[in-house]
């Protein structure tokens, strides 16, 4: 496994490589969820590249960057094991040295939901990622459902900058209490961690109101509000119900697809989910 540090040894290195390149940006402090993408990259792609970067610029919360988890000799030794064929692992000099002055930013999906509870949350995502894509030159790259806004705003981008990648969604994987896998759970006290999984039987609760035929969002979202609140060190930040392609907020359901989704704040720590539900 290469490990690379800075972009010019990368792309000596990207240079001499050929047939398809499977990518996968990430924050680091890596799980199973994490894992499912390279292991999908590595079916579908003839060399896979994963990226190591905690980017300050999407964090709109000091605090909340430098409580994020860092294992970066975990995080190397998980991606050994996985036969990962290079790691890109720059530091913040190199990804935003002093004298830069761009940055890339989608102009609609990214105002509501993630975007509007953590301003200039998604410039941050999509600069680094054009950056990253202009540097690693993926033919495709993997993004997990988990971030479903950030997934939306990703195809997009792709799509208004005309970059020559595939995007790869993929399905979001959950500790055995259904709790979604995030980096964040790692800072969660023991007891939170073991209530988190509330947020999953929230969620569920409104798939079966909705296959029983709900067509209103104030019953989902009171009936998901219902279920967290149950907990009362959880706060919920918010609780979406919209329309899966476009994001806006739908009163009455009868839109093909929908996306569900919520923020919560367990102890000063953000944790988000989601389902989408086709009629
Ligand atoms: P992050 O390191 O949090 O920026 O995540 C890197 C990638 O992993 C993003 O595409 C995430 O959507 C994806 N991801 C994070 N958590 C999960 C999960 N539980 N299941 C699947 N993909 C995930």
């Amino acid at each position: 496994m290469k490990i690379f540090k800075d972009i010019k040894s990368f792309r000596d290195w990207r240079k001499s490589q050929s047939g398809t390149i499977g990518f996968i940006p990430t924050m680091g402090a890596l799980h199973e969820g994490h894992l499912s993408l390279i292991e999908k990259s590595k079916r579908n792609c003839n060399i896979t590249v994963i990226s190591i970067f905690v980017n300050p610029l999407q964090f709109n919360n000091i605090q909340d960057l430098e409580n994020y988890p860092n294992k970066t000799d975990d995080d190397l030794l998980k991606l050994k094991l996985k036969k990962v064929d290079a790691v890109f692992l720059p530091n913040k000099s190199i990804m935003y040295p002093k004298n830069s002055s761009t940055i890339v930013q989608e102009l609609t999906l990214s105002n509501s939901l993630e975007g509007q509870s953590r301003p200039g949350h998604f410039k941050g995502v999509t600069t680094i990622v054009s950056k990253l894509f202009n540097i690693i030159k993926p033919t495709h790259a993997y993004f997990g459902k988990k971030d479903a806004q950030q997934l939306r705003i990703i195809q997009r981008m792709v799509q208004d900058l005309n970059f020559d990648i595939e995007i790869i969604p993929c399905k979001t994987l959950r500790e055995k209490s259904g709790l979604a896998f995030s980096s964040r759970n790692q800072n969660l006290a023991l007891e939170y961690r073991k209530k988190a999984n509330i947020i999953k039987k929230g969620l569920d609760l409104a798939k079966i109101s909705l296959n029983n035929g709900e067509k209103s969002a104030t019953i989902l979202k009171n009936i998901i509000s219902s279920k967290i609140n149950s907990e009362p060190e959880f706060d919920i930040i918010y609780i979406s119900v919209a329309e899966s392609n476009s994001l806006k907020e739908l009163e009455n359901i009868q839109a093909k697809e929908i996306l569900i989704s919520v923020a919560v704040k367990i102890d000063g720590i953000r944790l988000i989910d989601n389902f989408t539900y086709s009629s």
